[in-house]
């Protein structure tokens, strides 16, 4: 192993979206930034997944990065149509988006070399294995290399490790009351994709799509995402609940496959599968010298699983303001709780929103939503990512006459306000975090974290 220096500033541990903008933001201030992944070098990106990303990240991210929109062969095809239709073809909805939908790797592979050219040195086929913690507070972290096990010692170690979230599991409970160690299996997607070529052009050109198809648990999802012409990112992913504990992914993703493809006539470039934390964002995702951000912080979408744009906001925030307490020099608790609060304003906020639309559509159930769709009662504005539902529940609520449903949305449209306010109120200081999970689970009926 090359020999490189064992005290950083910043340890940022994974160089996925998160942990590359993240590393970037804090070179460019000047900050010595350890990046460590345990992939080599030439894999990092390489990220199983359905490779859409909607504009709108882009918008969001912090004010002192610029992160240059993808480009070349970067991009699978520029998206500019969102639809969602079901298999039984009782509804098309289309609206106008703007994205991208990724080539993951050269994107992934771009996004590293500007944090390397920014000044972060990398630590690749570097295994992370465990923070080091002195006097409740993260001092570095245990790292395994390809010969030896070494300790890297920091300020501020910033765990971007995805849904294993390495770091953040190995906390001394103590550290961290309110930021969970585990994560529970209730609230994981299990997705499986494949990158097919077909012998002709597809219909999908442009578009992402999301359909709900009668084989996929609902209200999880099969989708065509357009990688060009001839080229789809095909998947699924879904919550195992109550009767499907036991459903296995790919044997789901094979039969709806097989239903729009019967022909076999594609050619799989690549398949891959893997975990997406769906909840909200953790309560709180810092500890004393510690912030953790992307997956490894659950903060992908919990009804799309959209997680790249969410890894890329918390990322840039995690290096505004890890620079902003270094050099203040107080990486503490309270130094450090912005982040937190920046999170939940960005997208927490718009994530919860989208926690109680899942209970509202597994409530109304799958029949009655098509109903709702098809009528239009429902448009596609209101299942976009980031629109509230309220305005929706109250047309349904207009002039919808089924009464016990009616009864429900009342209620959904109740929650939805109370979920909203409830995130304005989120902490600014540590003190009333506890208090405020405790009525957000109330208000969200979403299991807990911790069990
Ligand atoms: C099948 C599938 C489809 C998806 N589709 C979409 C989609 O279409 N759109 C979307 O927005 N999101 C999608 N997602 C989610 C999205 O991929 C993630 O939310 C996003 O990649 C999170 O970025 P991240 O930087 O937090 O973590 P990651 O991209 O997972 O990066 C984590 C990095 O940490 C490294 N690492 C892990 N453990 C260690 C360790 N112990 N030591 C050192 N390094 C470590 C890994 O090698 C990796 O480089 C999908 C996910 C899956 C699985």
């Amino acid at each position: 192993m090359k020999s490189l220096p064992l005290n950083y500033d910043v340890i940022v541990v994974g160089a996925g979206p998160a942990g590359a903008i993240a590393s970037k933001s804090l070179a460019m201030k000047g900050k010595k930034v350890a990046l460590v992944d345990r992939r080599p070098k030439e894999k990092i990106g390489d990220k199983s997944c359905g490779d859409g990303l909607l504009s709108w990240a882009f918008d969001r991210v912090s004010e002192d990065i610029s992160i240059d929109l993808p480009h070349g062969e970067e991009v699978g095809d520029e998206i500019k149509w969102s639809v969602v239709d079901s298999d039984k073809g009782m509804f098309v909805l289309k609206w106008e988006t703007a994205g991208y939908v990724l080539n993951r790797h050269p994107w992934g592979q771009r996004l590293l070399r500007e944090a390397e050219e920014a000044g972060a040195i990398l630590w690749d086929n570097t295994r992370a294995i465990k923070a080091l913690v002195d006097s409740d507070k993260v001092t570095g972290v245990e790292v395994k290399t390809k010969d030896e096990t070494l300790e890297l010692t920091s300020k501020l170690v910033i765990d971007c490790s995805g849904t294993v979230a390495v770091i953040r599991k190995s906390l001394p409970e103590s550290m961290s009351p309110i930021m969970p160690k585990k994560n529970n299996k209730k609230l994981i997607a299990y997705c499986y994709r494949e990158i097919i070529e077909l012998d002709e052009p597809h219909d999908f050109a442009e578009s992402i799509v999301l359909r709900y198809d009668s084989d996929v648990v609902f209200p999880g999802y099969f989708w065509f995402f357009s990688k060009g012409k001839n080229k789809v990112n095909v998947g699924t992913g879904f919550s195992k609940h109550g009767a499907f504990k036991e459903l296995n992914v790919k044997d789901v993703f094979n039969d709806c496959l097989n239903k729009y493809y019967p022909e076999g006539n594609f050619k799989v470039l690549d398949s891959k599968g893997g975990q997406v934390p769906v909840s909200v964002p953790l309560p709180s995702m810092i500890a004393n010298g510690f912030i953790c951000a992307g997956d490894a912080a659950c903060n992908a979408n919990p009804a799309t699983a959209e997680g790249i744009g969410p890894a890329l906001i918390a990322g840039s925030y995690a290096g505004t303001i890890g620079a902003q307490a270094i050099d203040n020099d107080d990486l503490s608790i309270d130094a450090l709780w912005k982040y937190n609060k920046m999170v939940m304003d960005a997208f927490g906020k718009d994530h919860a929103m989208q926690q109680i639309q899942i209970r509202a559509l597994l409530e109304i159930g799958e029949d009655n939503f098509e109903f709702l769709l098809k009528r239009k009662i429902l448009t596609p504005e209101d299942l976009a990512g980031y629109i509230s539902l309220a305005s929706a529940l109250m047309k349904v609520v207009r002039i919808f006459p089924r009464f016990g449903l009616l009864r429900k949305l009342l209620k959904l449209k109740g929650e939805i306000k109370k979920i909203r306010e409830h995130y304005d109120k989120y902490p600014s200081t540590p003190k009333d975090v506890e208090k405020w999970h405790i009525e957000m689970l109330e208000i969200l009926k979403m299991p807990d974290f911790y069990e």
